[in-house]
């Protein structure tokens, strides 16, 4: 990849993809500003690890971002401040309305102001809702079935609309299942509260928790349990860059997947965190948890095939080698 002069704004650069994405942007040589609300981001990651320029704001503060906007020369926003926790938009739909998509048309508002023309976006699989075929492609309908997944549909329409008015281009990447971290150790995930399995499943084999819940053990499944797929979090990374020079080369408002493209099923994920940690601990069989499709696959060929992109750390036991080496160093610190 080359070297460049451009000036990224990154929304949630202080957060899991987005801390990933800042230290890509880096590595090939763009200028990075982190706007970051800290609401679940980490102010070490982004001025200690990452060594970048933060702002401390909201998507919502309009003075704000016209502020950043008329002081910086920013090429190209990448976007990933959201609130994510789809059982929490369940409860609190209003929350996820405002921050997920007013705090997006008001940044997208500030952009067209300032002449900003290119955006990347954080979408997610969860814009599809419950999956009619074995392998999702960009074309499968869009059902969503929780405000979450409304909220980054809603978002999406927007910029096809602002795409025709004013030229404003995108690219949203529908993400599967973001696992893994940073091999250097230094860059990962930490959500508080954390809901998901494979940290939940590292934090059992550290002794944080006394066991890891299985949620359904009847789906339609070979064992029974869920399947997903999941990413390593540099894949992601690695895709937003090339989505980022797409765009400034001139590419169309278009959605990409973002998968491994080989499904895992929750025993699987929990027997592979057992080799990779050599530890034991106890797993509990429970009860489905509400709302979960029994497998969501996604096909990522569109990606491979107009960007490039190559996921390098397919394998389940490498996405969970990374994400151990990164939950055994921050637990030291904690
Ligand atoms: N899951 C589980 N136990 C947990 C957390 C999650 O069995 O403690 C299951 C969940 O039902 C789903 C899969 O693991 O089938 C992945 O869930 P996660 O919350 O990590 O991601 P999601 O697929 O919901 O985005």
């Amino acid at each position: 990849m080359t070297s460049h002069n451009s000036t990224i704004l990154v929304t949630g650069g202080a957060g899991y993809i987005g801390s990933h994405a800042v230290s890509a942007l880096q590595k090939a040589g763009y200028q990075v500003i982190i706007l970051d609300n800290l609401v679940y981001g980490h102010r070490e990651i982004a001025e200690t690890v990452l060594k970048a320029k933060l702002i401390v704001g909201d998507t919502n503060n309009r003075p704000l971002l016209d502020e950043i906007f008329a002081n910086h020369t920013i090429d190209a926003v990448m976007h990933f401040a959201a609130y994510a926790y789809v059982g929490e938009s369940v409860s609190h739909p209003d929350k996820y309305y405002r921050n997920n998509v007013v705090g997006t048309l008001t940044l997208l508002e500030a952009m067209e102001a300032a002449g900003v023309k290119n955006f990347v976006f954080s979408s997610t699989c969860a814009t599809y809702g419950m999956p009619q075929t074995e392998f999702l492609t960009e074309d499968h309908p869009q059902n969503p079935i929780n405000p979450y997944g409304q909220s980054k549909l809603m978002v999406e329409k927007i910029l096809a609309d602002f795409d025709q008015a004013y030229n404003l281009r995108s690219v949203s990447f529908r993400y599967f299942n973001a696992a893994g971290a940073d091999p250097s150790g230094q860059l990962g995930e930490d959500h508080d509260p954390e809901t998901h399995l494979i940290p939940l499943t590292l934090f059992a084999a550290l002794g944080k928790r006394d066991s890891i819940s299985i949620f359904g053990t009847d789906y339609p499944t070979p064992d029974g349990t869920c399947i997903r797929d999941y990413i390593h979090v540099n894949d992601l990374a690695t895709a937003h860059l090339l989505g980022l020079e797409y765009l400034l080369k001139g590419g169309e408002t278009t959605k990409f997947n973002l998968g491994n493209g080989s499904g895992f099923s929750v025993r699987e994920v929990i027997e592979t965190a057992q080799n990779v940690t050599q530890k034991s601990f106890n797993v509990v069989e429970c009860s489905r948890r509400p709302g979960d499709p029994s497998r969501l696959v996604g096909s990522s060929e569109k990606a491979r095939n107009i960007l490039g992109w190559q996921p390098q750390y397919s394998d389940l036991h490498t996405i969970m080698t990374h994400a151990w080496h990164w939950h055994q160093q921050r637990h030291k610190l904690k």
